[in-house]
């Protein structure tokens, strides 16, 4: 058991080491708070590393902010809140060009100003980029800048559980994976930076490690989830993998074909084609292949995604990690072949419900980034926003929650906390028969992919939710069978299943509860957008009996809600 005097203090813990994490931990050293930054792996390995297309902000002359926000207002099928988009679209020109200046190295236009591609949804090419590989470029700049700064990082340490005590979250529970031990931080503040929870699906584009570990954790302390039955599928990934071919493809030119050699996207979009947003592209795949209009082969149906036409040089400059990928993990060339592709799970429009300072509903905590829902993309995100979500609002959250520390008392950590981890964690390890935590989560994402998928109806939700409870009711049995302490990624997968379980229940209930189609949230009996029922935001409490659903109104400053057609 860890003693009062070995416990780790600091007054600002940030959870995670992404962009939104690594520009948290910024904001709050420069408020001049004692900092410390966790996270379950290096911070140049955080999923913001494998953003292709690009980050978003009016820096055209012939584009303008006003523009962006009409553009993300539009996007988010008017479930955004426009006082967040206001701001966040405000901030982007500025933050680009921070970023800039911290070093990252951004692709070039011939006549030297940062070039700019042509995202969906979008109503100019506003998406900047550094070939397609931005995020690691953006990730790289900002660890560069941090680490000018002292800071203490407790890297491979896994946040399990929030400590709070007299109404305030006072620090955190997290597994030191190196060692196997459970270790407490207390903190005056803490901000959740974990990241996506897209692995609650299996055919995804996210990283293994997008468990959803903060936004778990912040539920389980009380924190309200806001909006999580929006779930992103990206129009184009590979087949066998899931793996992402950006929309930067589709921006640079490329084009998407049926087996009968048809450029469907006129019947769907006829004005941008396949630059329509990323939902009505993915439902525009999925009909093509369920009406026999696709190609099929041992990973399921698909279409093609073309380049060709745009030539070597053009493909192999600005799109050099697409050609990789399409060569080592679909064996094809794409500049002499089509791409096969079909959507996959890529983004959680919902997340820890913020306010534009990133604040949640429990004093201490803070959330940004793809844990958290401001909430800028409502029912459905806009390429190239997201990137500039954590950077946008990850400095807000820093600011608030160094701010907040500069007036909490001293933090009040208990050894119970630690036990309430400990505990059945132990109990994991002892027995001798169980469930094995890998199956769970394979079950578990079948189940999601089955019944929770891109279009939706009430019976196959219905279905879903007792299948998600039926999977939740055979982790109380969960069994770890190996013993060792170091890297024990077996325990690991008992701690992160336990997570997705949680989420994927609160997913399942609010898509359940929407009896609309909005955005991303498609359902085929309610084909139609109710504003009259349903222009509201769902928040999620967690209760034992299971999520607690409630609403609450979005938030309109000057754009009155239109039907959206691209
Ligand atoms: C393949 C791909 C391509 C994308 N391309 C684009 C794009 O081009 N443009 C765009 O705008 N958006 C894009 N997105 C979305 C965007 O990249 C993400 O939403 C964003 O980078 C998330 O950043 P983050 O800081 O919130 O989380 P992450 O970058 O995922 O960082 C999460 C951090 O939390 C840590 N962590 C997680 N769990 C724990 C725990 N239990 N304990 C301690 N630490 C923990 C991790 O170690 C990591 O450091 C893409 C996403 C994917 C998956």
């Amino acid at each position: 058991m860890l003693r009062a005097a070995e416990m780790q203090r600091h007054e600002v813990v940030v959870v995670g080491a992404g962009l939104a994490g690594q520009r948290a931990a910024l904001a709050a050293i420069e408020a001049g708070r004692d900092v410390a930054v966790v996270s379950k792996l290096h911070p140049l390995r955080s999923h913001s590393g494998a953003a292709q297309g690009g980050i978003n902000a009016a820096l055209g002359k012939e584009d303008s902010v006003e523009t962006h926000i009409y553009d993300t207002v539009k996007g988010s099928d008017y479930l955004g809140d426009q006082d967040a988009i206001e701001f966040f679209c405000r901030e982007a020109g500025p933050t680009v060009v921070e970023m800039e200046h911290f070093g990252t190295i951004f692709s070039r236009a011939p006549d030297g100003s940062l070039a700019r591609r042509a995202f969906g949804g979008a109503g100019f090419p506003r998406t900047i980029y550094a070939a397609d590989r931005t995020g690691l470029a953006l990730l790289q700049g900002i660890w560069e800048r941090l680490g000018t700064e002292e800071f203490t990082l407790y890297e491979e340490w896994e946040l399990v559980r929030l400590i709070v005590s007299e109404g305030r979250v006072q620090g955190i529970v997290a597994l030191d994976r190196k060692r196997g031990s459970f270790e407490e931080v207390a903190a005056k503040s803490v901000v959740i930076a974990t990241g996506p929870f897209g692995r609650v699906y299996g055919r995804t584009t996210n990283a293994h490690s997008c468990t959803g570990d903060g936004v778990a954790a912040a539920y389980y302390a009380g924190a309200l989830l806001k909006d999580m039955e929006f779930v992103q599928f990206h129009p184009t990934a590979l087949l066998e993998t899931g793996i992402l071919i950006t929309e930067g493809a589709r921006g640079e030119g490329g084009i998407l074909k049926n087996a009968l050699g048809e450029r469907f996207m006129s019947k769907y979009a006829p004005r941008v084609l396949e630059l329509a947003s990323r939902d009505v592209v993915s439902r525009a795949i999925v009909t093509e292949v369920a009406e026999g209009r696709g190609f099929s082969g041992p990973y399921g149906g698909y279409v093609h995604l073309e380049l060709m036409h745009l030539g070597r040089e053009k493909i192999e400059s600005r799109l050099q990690e697409i050609v990789d990928y399409s060569r080592i993990f679909a064996g094809i060339d794409p500049i002499t072949q089509p791409i096969p592709v079909y959507p996959a799970q890529h983004y959680m429009m919902g997340g820890i419900g913020t306010d534009l300072r990133g604040a949640t509903n429990l004093p201490g905590l803070f959330a940004a980034g793809e844990a958290a829902c401001v909430s800028i993309h409502g029912a459905n995100r806009l390429g190239g926003n997201s990137l500039l979500e954590t950077l946008v609002f990850g400095k807000q959250a820093g600011i608030a929650a160094a701010e907040y520390a500069g007036s909490a008392p001293r933090p009040q950590v208990g050894a119970s906390d630690l036990d309430a981890v400990e505990a059945p964690a132990r109990a994991w390890s002892s027995r001798t028969d169980g469930e094995d935590p890998s199956t769970l989560r394979t079950e578990l994402q079948q189940t999601m992919e089955r019944y929770v998928g891109i279009y939706r109806n009430e019976a196959d939700l219905l279905e879903g939710l007792k299948r998600v409870r039926a999977i939740k009711a055979r982790f109380g049995r969960v069994r770890v069978a190996d013993q060792s302490k170091v890297f024990n990624l077996n325990l690991t997968d008992a701690i992160e299943v336990g997570h997705l379980i949680e989420l994927a229940e609160v997913i399942v209930l609010g898509a359940y509860a929407r009896t609309e189609s909005r955005g991303a949230h498609a359902r085929t009996d309610y084909p139609k957008r109710d504003d009259e029922a349903w222009m509201r935001h769902t928040m999620a409490r967690r209760t034992p009996e299971g999520p607690n659903l409630s609403y609450t109104p979005v938030t309109f400053t000057r754009w009155e809600p239109k039907e959206r057609v691209y």
